[in-house]
């Protein structure tokens, strides 16, 4: 498969012409408190999210609340609610459903605390609800605009919230660090935290530890330099700051990390290199754990910026610390205490900011209980640490891949000399998209297996041809066109899908090996939820929610979903009646790019909440139609050398919103079909003058000469008529002779 996916993939010109905006079905204003009066916010006396940090500390106690984003600080995901189990699933139906106010990816877990359920949508939208009934409580609406969508690699998603003394918190797109009143969803303060004039972004969900409020960043790809900020959660005043990578003087910035830098970071850089210019990445845009046994947080670090570590950093051989790593940092202060490095001197989007969680394993002296910390970053191994020393325990590859061999004495991987010479394209798997991305893996201390959604998706890495300068709005240092045909290949796309996949993989940490696999066709399906009746939860990229035995793997129960869903499971009780909600849109990574993967394409749906319950007899909304007309909008134009060029520029600056092969999957516009094909100036005055730049499609004139552009739409309408000679679309009617 492996050879011939060299001929079939390869995105490593992943960028982005536009912000992947369009906001073009979020017009309906967002009403606040509409309807009537809901149950929840009449009992008016009552006090909302009043979560305390000794409610926190024991919330694996309080099962019928869902407290923290991972559902207690280990951030297992696992719940010992058992209403829901074998004999009673047959009942479990659709208990409410509530639609979102807008359409793109959803990724979040949202939160439930004493009947109310708080969870943000697509566009970092923030929502309360009655956890009973769906009934809406308020919305508040950050209002991102169009324009910061562009600054995203990933869709404009959220994967959730964090609550605490009556606030929410929330990290908005933009960089934004809000806190909002549990009541009312009222602004209490709002920080700006990053430099908004770069391409920064935040996803994660904030964490909340001992009165403050943990948030990291992301934009490695575009290239930023990443930190992760505490803040008081009354004031919102900055506590600590920890960078992740040096300055590029390498001087001190005032923060807690300059000591640690000086100390053991900066001699791992070079002096010189793209880092110094574009910020090294690393940026913390997922896992932040709080492991209250040790009183540290723990902090997953992201790839380098650039990707490429030769034009990163050309002249040293160093780690690149803290990329890639799993960091250990005092709660309290910020204060270093140790790191682990999974990938050094990442070449590859290794990123370490995948889930972590933390279980009691009988790893210690005679099979005793020892605390560890346990990781599935993208590069394919699975870590376990020891919790409070950071000592490596043991990693075994959970994935095929072609970039190691395994893990030395040292803890350090064992590299294929191709992978990162690249004396000759080399296709590595896992691709950027990861073994596992930041889909949520559960542990069920009774069955001592972990559930990770694993993902397969090779990718050709090949250098910049240094007599053809990379034009490409992403910044990760390798030829954008690598591994990309101008033709769909033999095999069609039928071959293409067969190149990606993924799994439900039950992984013993223990032992460091596999028990069971439910593989899929598709990578990028969603995060696990364990329950003490031995059930694991996932939603699938099929679109449906699935129960399978958590010993087994055998499959007992699936309902369908409406739209994509990727987010993980949770669960709740009110009223002794237990919950199980899965969010599901369409968007994110996945579906914006890899549109070729998907049998096809979709409108793109609303967010919305679904809820199930024991009895539920709800009825799901009817999937919108793609009713998009697939005819080409302009006759052929040019010739196969302006293709090619088109293509390499399209791989550079368009294909992560509009899909590779500009084929999308309903997320956002469809270029083969677009009537701004129909003429040059259509085209211009989008593509060039950025006319849609308040949806997110901001105008590229100021990079791309027109003779770019125009090899661009070249390309795209050779792409329509592709398709019409595939029999996928259709030839637009010959005008009648009369017309003339
Ligand atoms: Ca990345």
């Amino acid at each position: 498969m492996i050879n011939q996916t060299k001929l079939l993939i390869g995105t490593v010109g992943l960028a982005l012409l536009v912000g992947c905006g369009d906001k073009e079905a979020t017009v309906t204003a967002l009403t606040e408190n509409a309807g009537s009066e809901p149950a929840v916010a009449a009992e008016a006396s009552r006090p909302m999210a009043e979560v305390s940090q000794a409610r926190l500390d024991n919330a694996a106690e309080q099962p019928e609340q869902w407290l923290t984003y991972g559902g207690s600080y280990d951030e297992t995901r696992h719940s010992t609610l058992t209403k829901v189990n074998r004999d009673t699933l047959p009942e479990l139906g659709i208990g409410w459903v509530y639609d979102m106010k807008k359409p793109r990816g959803v990724e979040a877990t949202p939160i439930v605390v004493d009947g109310v359920m708080y969870v943000t949508g697509s566009w970092s939208v923030v929502y309360a609800l009655d956890a009973r009934t769906g009934e809406e409580i308020w919305v508040y609406d950050p209002e991102v605009s169009g324009e910061d969508a562009a600054k995203g690699c990933c869709d404009v998603v959220n994967r959730g919230l964090a609550v605490y003394e009556g606030k929410v918190f929330v990290g908005v797109f933009d960089g934004r660090l809000e806190a909002l009143d549990a009541k009312t969803g009222d602004v209490i303060w709002s920080n700006v935290t990053v430099d908004q004039s770069k391409p920064y972004t935040i996803t994660g969900a904030p964490r909340v530890i001992k009165d403050k409020v943990i948030i990291g960043n992301g934009g490695a790809e575009l290239g930023v330099r990443g930190y992760v900020t505490a803040y008081d959660t009354d004031t919102g005043d900055l506590v600590w700051r920890f960078y992740t990578v040096p300055n590029p003087n390498k001087e001190p910035d005032g923060a807690i990390s300059d000591e640690i830098f000086a100390k053991l970071a900066n001699e791992t850089w070079g002096d010189t290199g793209a880092w110094t210019t574009d910020g090294g990445g690393g940026t913390v845009w997922d896992a932040i754990v709080y492991d209250h046994v040790n009183d540290q947080v723990l902090l997953g670090v992201g790839n380098g910026s650039p990707w490429n570590a030769a034009i990163r950093d050309p002249e040293g051989n160093g780690d690149n610390l803290f990329l890639s790593s799993i960091l250990a940092v005092d709660a309290d202060t910020g204060a270093y205490k140790w790191h682990y490095q999974t990938t050094p001197r990442d070449m590859w989007d290794y990123t370490a900011t995948q889930p972590m969680l933390l279980a009691d394993l009988p790893l210690g002296v005679d099979g005793a209980p020892r605390r560890v910390v346990m990781q599935a970053p993208k590069n394919g191994f699975f870590y376990v640490l020891d919790a409070a020393s950071g000592e490596l325990l043991s990693a075994d590859a959970f994935t095929d891949m072609t970039w190691a061999t395994g893990i030395d004495e040292n803890g350090r991987p064992i590299e294929v000399p191709g992978a990162r010479s690249l004396d000759e394209d080399f296709v590595v798997l896992p691709g950027p998209t990861g073994a596992h991305n930041w889909h949520p893996m559960s542990y069920n201390p009774d069955t001592g297996l972990v559930y990770i959604p694993t993902n397969v998706w090779p990718l050709v890495y090949s250098h910049p041809d240094p007599d053809d300068p990379i034009k490409s709005n992403w910044n990760i240092g390798y030829r954008e066109d690598a591994g990309w045909p101008l033709e769909i290949p033999a095999g069609g796309i039928e071959g293409l899908r067969e190149m990606g996949g993924g799994s439900l993989l039950a992984w013993d940490p223990v032992k460091g090996e596999a028990r069971w696999a439910v593989p899929f066709p598709v990578p990028f399906n969603g995060g696990t939820l364990s329950t003490s009746s031995g059930l694991i939860f996932q939603a699938n990229k099929a679109g449906e929610l699935v129960a399978y035995d958590a010993e087994t793997g055998e499959r007992v129960w699936a309902h369908g979903l409406v739209g994509g869903p990727g987010a993980a499971p949770m669960t709740y009780e009110v009223d002794g009646e237990q919950y199980v909600t899965i969010l599901s849109g369409w968007g994110s990574t996945i579906a914006m790019v890899y549109g070729v993967v998907f049998e096809e394409a979709v409108a793109a749906e609303t967010g919305r909440v679904i809820t199930f319950k024991i009895g539920g007899d709800g009825v799901l909304p009817k999937p919108l139609e793609n009713g998009i007309a697939r005819t080409p909008k302009s006759d052929p134009i040019g010739n196969e050398a302006l293709h090619t060029e088109g293509l390499k520029l399209f791989a550079g600056n368009c294909q992560w919103c509009h899909g590779a092969f500009a084929i999308s999957s309903g997320v956002l516009p469809d270029l083969r079909w677009s009537a701004m094909t129909s003429s040059d100036a259509a085209w211009d005055t989008v593509v060039r003058d950025g006319a849609l730049s308040a949806r997110g499609m901001v105008g590229v004139g100021d990079r791309l000469t027109k003779e770019e552009t125009d090899a661009i739409r070249a390309y795209v309408v050779k792409q329509a008529w592709d398709a019409v000679a595939r029999g996928e679309a259709t030839a637009p009617a010959a005008p009648s002779v009369s017309a003339n």
